[in-house]
């Protein structure tokens, strides 16, 4: 045998899927991540996703569970947590004691959002205080232009919606930075200090309301906000409002094979995921997806993973298929498999000294499976077993879908968590399986669209199986 072929033959493949693809092919991932796009300018916040998914969802005949007396195999419900997380299930032709299969993606993303009492005056100018959430680099998130998004509820219930900075007509709100020519202590500051939390003060307006009246900005804002909403400065103590970029999920590059977008951890395994269960036709096994909120600050909470919300879910199909029995929750989860749908960290060729070269994920290269996660000695790793792996490559090999497996950096360096341990604990084989992400956690991230719709034929082969 010829050494090439022998190569061809024995050796993994690391090429690029965008070579050798057919021209209808890069179509359909063409479209595809305009829809996606689409999606993701309409979808910042996991309360976005969660509004938009259900009404995709409903277009695709799914319906609230607390609206069904009784389940058969082929019925599309849903469960809305507090507008905040999502569980849908096609309910499958096989018997449910045999487990489900799930596909767990979360829709909030690192961002920032309004203290309870954020609105101050100083020397004229008015500003928000902001508390950032999740893992940022605080500087990346001054002088760019912020998007206000969110509800405040007064105490009659009535909650009003928050969304300024996205049409043309809106304003947008910017944190301001020093400017270099006064910047000197600053710029011998350890990167991670060179913006403090406390310095992330968004700007929000400089007019005052009259001349010679104490705080006369602040109250001209909230004299506006009073005729706007109707509202009063103690109203943001039960208001959740979140700032994230006004930027536009965008095309990227040259030949436009990628992606540039806020959010796309993990609002792109999130959209994957969703499409894939709603082109779903009766499946063998009972279909699960879940979008969960609070994935960046740990999944507590109770719209977080490790709420028993999710579980409780199940029960319900359970008590409506009527076969529910004592423990058999627990039966169904150890008979389960879960893909946790969550990004990867791309290998980036500009930071190549974090990454180990034969175990990243690469942009373009497919679906990224990461067998463990973990940091260090695989310290707090959900690692998937042998058995399991192997499934799945089954699934996608059968399925033609490209993969790579991949580990988050090089050993030692960092590390990370997504939700597959929460399921991997009650007895459900899990494996780690997302889009690689350029900048992750930045206001602007970068994925590939071949990876983005492999991902989406991934989710659907894994269920469709
Ligand atoms: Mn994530
Ligand atoms: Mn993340």
């Amino acid at each position: 045998m010829k050494a090439e072929e022998l190569k061809e033959k024995l050796m993994r493949n690391k090429k690029t899927g965008w070579v050798g693809l057919q021209e209808e092919e890069k179509n359909k991932i063409f479209s595809y991540c305009e829809q996606y796009m689409q999606f993701m300018n309409n979808s910042k916040t996991e309360r976005e996703v969660v509004k938009n998914a259900k009404t995709l969802a409903e277009q695709k005949g799914f319906q609230d569970i607390s609206t069904k007396q009784t389940l058969q195999p082929g019925d599309r419900i849903y469960w809305d947590n507090r507008g905040k997380s999502i569980y849908l299930a096609i309910i499958g032709k096989e018997a449910i004691e045999n487990g489900v299969k799930i596909v767990g993606a979360h829709a909030d993303s690192p961002r920032l959002d309004l203290k309870p009492n954020p609105l101050y005056e100083e020397e004229g100018l008015a500003y928000f205080k902001t508390h950032y959430y999740g893992g940022i680099k605080k500087y990346q998130w001054t002088t760019i232009p912020l998007a206000m998004h969110g509800v405040i509820v007064k105490t009659n219930g009535e909650k009003i919606e928050i969304n300024i900075g996205e049409q043309e007509e809106d304003p947008i709100f910017t944190i301001t930075d020093l400017l270099p020519h006064l910047a000197a202590e600053q710029m011998e500051r350890k990167l991670k200090e060179g913006i403090k939390g406390e310095d992330l003060n968004l700007l929000i307006g400089s007019i005052p309301y009259e001349e010679n009246v104490a705080e006369a900005v602040k109250l001209n804002i909230l004299a506006m906000l009073h005729e706007k909403y109707g509202i009063t400065e103690v109203d943001f103590t039960s208001s959740e409002i979140e700032l994230v970029p006004a930027f536009r999920a965008k095309s990227a590059g040259f030949d436009k094979s990628m992606v540039a977008a806020y959010g796309q951890d993990d609002k792109v395994c999130a959209y994957t995921a969703l499409t894939a269960l709603l082109e779903q036709d009766i499946p063998n096994k009972t279909a699960v997806c879940i979008l969960s909120d609070k994935e960046e600050i740990g999944s507590m909470g109770n719209t977080g993973m490790e709420s028993h919300v999710f579980d409780t879910f199940l029960s319900e199909i359970l008590n409506k298929l009527g076969v529910n029995t004592p423990n058999l929750l627990e039966k169904v989860f150890c008979n389960s498999q879960m893909l946790s749908a969550d990004v990867d960290a791309a290998y980036d060729p500009i930071y190549a000294s974090v990454y180990e070269k034969n175990n990243s994920g690469y942009l373009g290269r497919g679906i990224g499976l990461n067998k463990y996660t973990g940091a260090r000695g695989k310290s707090g790793a959900s690692d998937a077993n042998a058995e399991f792996v192997a499934q799945i490559r089954h699934i996608f090999e059968e399925a033609n879908i490209k993969y790579e497996v991949a580990e988050l950096g090089r050993v030692d360096i960092g590390g990370g968590g997504t939700i597959a341990y929460i399921l991997a604990n009650k007895g459900v084989d899990v494996i780690d399986c997302g889009v690689p992400v350029l900048s992750m956690h930045a206001p602007y991230e970068v994925t590939s669209k071949f990876d983005i719709y492999e991902a989406y034929k991934a989710y659907y082969a894994f269920w469709r199986a």
